[in-house]
């Protein structure tokens, strides 16, 4: 499940933007002039709007999954050293799934 300001993205409908994913620097596949939700809420409060969503290609890997919880983790312990450890693992899965190369 991609999430919002780390592998899934949102902007002004055909804004020409690129975006890259927060976890593994992949460029984000993008859709233009998307019609729905922007968000949680708005998917509850049915409020529709154009918009261009990017999302990372591997969103859907479970390596990236668990790349994203280690994100959200890191980001959200108060502890720097527990941090490090997590940014370690990380870093672990990256170089194991990344083989590709960059642009
Ligand atoms: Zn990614």
């Amino acid at each position: 499940m991609a999430q919002k300001g780390y592998d899934f993205f949102i902007s002004e409908p055909n804004s020409g933007e690129e975006k890259t994913c927060r976890l593994c620097n992949s460029r984000c596949k993008s859709t233009r002039n998307v019609f729905g939700p922007t968000g949680f809420v708005s998917a509850m409060a049915n409020k529709f709007t154009y918009h261009d969503e990017f999302v990372c290609p591997d969103t859907d890997e479970p390596w990236h999954e668990k790349a994203l919880q280690l994100a959200i983790a890191i980001d959200d312990t108060p502890s720097k050293r527990l941090a490090d450890l997590m940014r370690a693992d990380l870093q672990d899965i990256l170089d194991e799934h990344l083989r590709r190369p960059q642009p």
